[in-house]
């Protein structure tokens, strides 16, 4: 093996590492859930499924809050992500968007 080639073989892994490391670590930080925005309650999705941030405040006289009762909330959902204790988390029916831990939503289910 020549001192060229093998040069020529270092450069050309630095030059696929270098890449991968910048992507993992933009991925890591989009992952971050502090860098995420708070889902609206007039988001036309959130509307749908009658999320509220607080769950005291749950429209109980709509027919899609029937099974809603004063107990559930984001922090005890099966779909909520992120860490326990968090004040605003990730939510798997909501990608991309944090969701109040006392939030509710018509998609609640207990978590496991
Ligand atoms: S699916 Fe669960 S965690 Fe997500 S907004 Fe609805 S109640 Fe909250």
């Amino acid at each position: 093996m020549s001192e060229n080639f093998s040069r020529r073989r270092f450069l050309a892994n630095v030059a696929v590492a270098v890449p991968a490391g910048t992507v993992l670590a933009q991925l890591a930080n989009a992952q971050a859930p502090a860098a995420l925005p708070k889902l609206e309650e007039t988001d036309p999705s959130a509307k749908a499924l009658l999320y509220v941030h607080d769950a005291k405040k749950v429209d109980t006289k709509n027919p899609l809050a029937a099974r809603f009762k004063p107990d559930q909330k984001c922090s005890n959902c099966s779909q909520i992500q992120g860490k326990d204790g968090e004040p605003w988390r990730p939510c798997g029916i909501f990608p991309g968007k944090l969701v109040n831990a006392n939030g509710w939503c018509s998609v609640w289910a207990k978590k496991a």
